[in-house]
C-alpha cells in the first residue's frame, strides 16, 4: 500500500515490515486496518502500552526533530514549549532559540500539581523566567498548569484560540514532559475525543508529529518529544520511574541534621551537611523513595555496600554513572533541586554538597515554600 497512515496514538506512520522500527502492525491487523480504513488504529506499540502498560523499545533518534525544529523558522508558528516543573532545566529546549526565528513562544510549566499545598503559583513562575532568560530564552508568556488536574488549562487554551486564528501551534518539549496528557485535555475540551493520543509514565511515546486540525485551516501539531540523556526518565526502566516519578502533591519530610551528616534518597540523589548550625533539611520527593541518614565519612562506605539492595532504584548504577557532587552554600533559604526526583529545601547559611549520577538534574533555586 503506497499510502501513508498513521497511528493516532503516537503520530508514526504505520506498517507490518519491521517489528523493531516504530509503527509496527502484526500483518493480520495491518490487512484488516487496509480493509476497513475507517477504523482508528493503533501500532502495536501504542496498543500494549494503552491495555497491558508495556513498553516496547524502538530505535528511534532525534534527527526527524531537530529536522522540525529547523523547519519552524521558516513559517510562521507559535510555539509551545511544554516543560516539566519537577525537571525544569533538564526539559527547558534551551537551544529552541536558535530554531524559532521571529516566531513567538510561550513556556508552559506542566505538572504544578505535584507542588506542595503551600507554594505561590507566582514564585514558580518567577523562578521559571529567571531559568529561561538566563538560558537565554525569553518567553511572550509563562503558564503553569496541570494537564492531569486540568487545572489552569483553560487560561492556555483561550490564548492558544486566539493565536490558532492566525498561524499553526507547534508544541515542542522533551519527552515525558506530559506534552500529550496537555493536548488529549485541550482536545477533550473541545471535542468528544477523549485519551485520543497515548500517554504513559515512559518517556519517548510519540514518535512522530501528530496535526490536530484548529478552526480557519490550522493546525495544533504535536512533536515527538527529544530524548534528553539529562531527564533521569529516560535513564529508568518502567518500574523504576513508577517508583521515583512523584505521582502525588508531596509531603514534605524535615530531617533534623548536623553538620558532617548525609542522606540518600535512594541510590538516586545524595546531600552531604558540610558547614552550618544544626538545621531542618526539607524533603520533597516520591513517598516510597527510600530516604537513609548517616553519618559522611560513613557515606561512601555505605553507598558501595548498598548500593544494589537499600539504595535502589536504580537497580543498574552500571549504566546511570557513579554518584558526582556539587558544593553549594547558601546566602537565602533555597531548594536544592534533583531532577526528575524532587527536592530539599535547606537554610540560609549553609554549605552542603549535593550529588546524582553524573551530577544530572543537579540546581538550587531561592526555596519556592
Ligand atoms: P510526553 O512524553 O511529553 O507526551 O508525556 P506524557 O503525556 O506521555 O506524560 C508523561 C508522564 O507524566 C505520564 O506518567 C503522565 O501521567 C505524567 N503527567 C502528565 N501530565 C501530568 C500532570 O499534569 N501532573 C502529573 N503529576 N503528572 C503528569
Amino acid at each position: 500500500c503506497d499510502e501513508e497512515i498513521r497511528c493516532i496514538g503516537c503520530g508514526s506512520i504505520l506498517q507490518d515490515k519491521d517489528s523493531k522500527l516504530s509503527g509496527y502492525m502484526p500483518h493480520s491487523a495491518f490487512n484488516k486496518m487496509i480493509q476497513e480504513p475507517d477504523t482508528s488504529v493503533y501500532c502495536q506499540r501504542c496498543f500494549r502500552l494503552r491495555h497491558y502498560n508495556e513498553i516496547t523499545p524502538v530505535n528511534e533518534n532525534n534527527d526527524d526533530f531537530l529536522r522540525l525544529l529547523n523547519s519552524l523558522g521558516n513559517k510562521k508558528a507559535l510555539i509551545v514549549n511544554v516543560v516539566d516543573l519537577f525537571d525544569f532545566n533538564n526539559s527547558l529546549i534551551t537551544s529552541l532559540d536558535r530554531f524559532i526565528g521571529d516566531n513567538e513562544f510561550v513556556l508552559v510549566g506542566n505538572k504544578v500539581d505535584l507542588f506542595p499545598k503551600n507554594s505561590k503559583e507566582s514564585k514558580i513562575k518567577d523562578w521559571m523566567r529567571q531559568e529561561a532568560n538566563r538560558n537565554g530564552l525569553f518567553p511572550k508568556k509563562i503558564f503553569l498548569l496541570s494537564a492531569i488536574k486540568k487545572r489552569n488549562i483553560d487560561e492556555l487554551i483561550n490564548y492558544l484560540a486566539t493565536k490558532g486564528k492566525n498561524e499553526d501551534i507547534y508544541f515542542v518539549g522533551t519527552t515525558n514532559v506530559g506534552k500529550s496528557t496537555l493536548i488529549n485535555a485541550i482536545i477533550e475540551t473541545r471535542s468528544e475525543y477523549k485519551n485520543l493520543i497515548t500517554t504513559s509514565k515512559f518517556p519517548g511515546t510519540t514518535l512522530d508529529s501528530i496535526k490536530i486540525p484548529l478552526n480557519e485551516g490550522h493546525y495544533l501539531v504535536d512533536t515527538p518529544g527529544i530524548l534528553s540523556k539529562k531527564q533521569m526518565a529516560s535513564r529508568l526502566t518502567g518500574s523504576e520511574l513508577e517508583l521515583v516519578a512523584p505521582k502525588k502533591q508531596l509531603k514534605p519530610a524535615t530531617y533534623q541534621l548536623l553538620p558532617g551528616q548525609t542522606i540518600f534518597l535512594a541510590g538516586l540523589g545524595r546531600i552531604d551537611f558540610i558547614k552550618g548550625p544544626a538545621s531542618g533539611f526539607t524533603i520533597y520527593v516520591a513517598r516510597d523513595l527510600y530516604l537513609h541518614r548517616t553519618k559522611t565519612i560513613n557515606a561512601d562506605e555505605f553507598y558501595l555496600k548498598h548500593k544494589s539492595d537499600l539504595l535502589n532504584p536504580p537497580c543498574d548504577n552500571d549504566d546511570l554513572g557513579a554518584l558526582k557532587g556539587q558544593l553549594y552554600s547558601t546566602s537565602e533559604k533555597s531548594d536544592i533541586l534533583f531532577g526528575g526526583v524532587g527536592f530539599i529545601t535547606v537554610p540560609s547559611g549553609v554549605v552542603i554538597k549535593a550529588y546524582t549520577p553524573e551530577g544530572i538534574g543537579l540546581g538550587i533555586r531561592r526555596a519556592l515554600i
